[in-house]
């Protein structure tokens, strides 16, 4: 080491190492009273409103994998750390509602895209991903809530299926698994059952579509407790979130 880190840095990685102990312990509990290995479940660090630099600062404490939910604030994060790296290298998660015309940044950075509720995002990502030359893995996000709010992203549970075909037969898409946010106001249990219901019909058709993207800071419990794969915790690993930056 040449140098010390500038001391607020320094000040951050005390305080976000902290809070990763704290989501690591409330992981290995929840694993254990349900009887599920550690390993069986990813933590997702949602890192939105916050600097490039936690982003660093949290792959060199092991968090590796990290989502952002709005490309303008994704894609200048993504590029100020392929310019200065983290020690080893960070997956992106894109898990926030995607608009079409956003594709084409997003396929550049994110490996995963959680947030795939309709066939005419599917086509755009597919689009996108043959001209980057790359491979997005799709998550179909669905909303649990049966009263359809407008303005609330996610597919519909009857429209699971056909969007998993259309992903699973568009070049430069594979279908990954399911995704949900659990219902604001009322207990998430049954949500994310019902989510893992939809996973077992799609792996029925895509074995390969493993994944199953649910749980945040306040219910992580209840989602391992459920199937979760991975895990998207944002305000218990960083913090209070600052206003949206751009
Ligand atoms: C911000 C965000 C999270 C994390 O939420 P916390 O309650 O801060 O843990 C998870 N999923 C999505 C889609 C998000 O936008």
């Amino acid at each position: 080491m040449s140098a010390d880190p500038p001391s607020d840095l320094g000040q951050r990685r005390i305080e976000l190492a902290a809070n990763l102990a704290v989501v690591e312990a409330r992981i290995a509990a929840a694993c254990a009273a349900v009887g599920r290995d550690r390993d069986d479940v990813r933590l997702i660090a949602a890192t939105k409103t916050f600097p490039a630099s936690d982003i660093r600062l949290l792959a060199d404490l092991g968090v590796l994998d990290i989502g952002e939910n709005r490309d303008q604030e994704a894609a200048p994060k993504a590029a100020e750390l392929r310019t200065t790296p983290a020690a080893q290298p960070i997956r992106w998660h894109f898990i926030g509602a995607l608009q079409t015309n956003k594709s084409a940044s997003v396929v550049e950075y994110a490996t995963f895209v959680h947030s795939v509720d309709r066939l005419r995002l599917v086509k755009a990502l597919g689009v996108a991903a043959s001209r980057a030359g790359s491979v997005v893995s799709c998550l179909i996000q669905v909303d649990l809530d049966d009263v359809s709010r407008s303005g609330r992203s996610g597919a519909r549970p009857a429209e699971v299926s056909g969007i998993a075909r259309a992903i699973a037969s568009t070049p430069g898409l594979q279908i990954a698994g399911v995704m949900a946010v659990a219902p604001l106001d009322a207990d998430p249990a049954p949500a994310f059952r019902h989510l893992a219901e939809l996973a077992t019909q799609v792996r029925e058709r895509h074995p390969e579509a493993t994944m199953i993207s649910a749980g945040m800071s306040n219910d992580l419990e209840q989602a391992i407790a459920n199937g979760s794969t991975h895990l998207r915790v944002g305000a218990a690993l960083l913090g209070n979130r600052r206003h949206p930056v751009g």
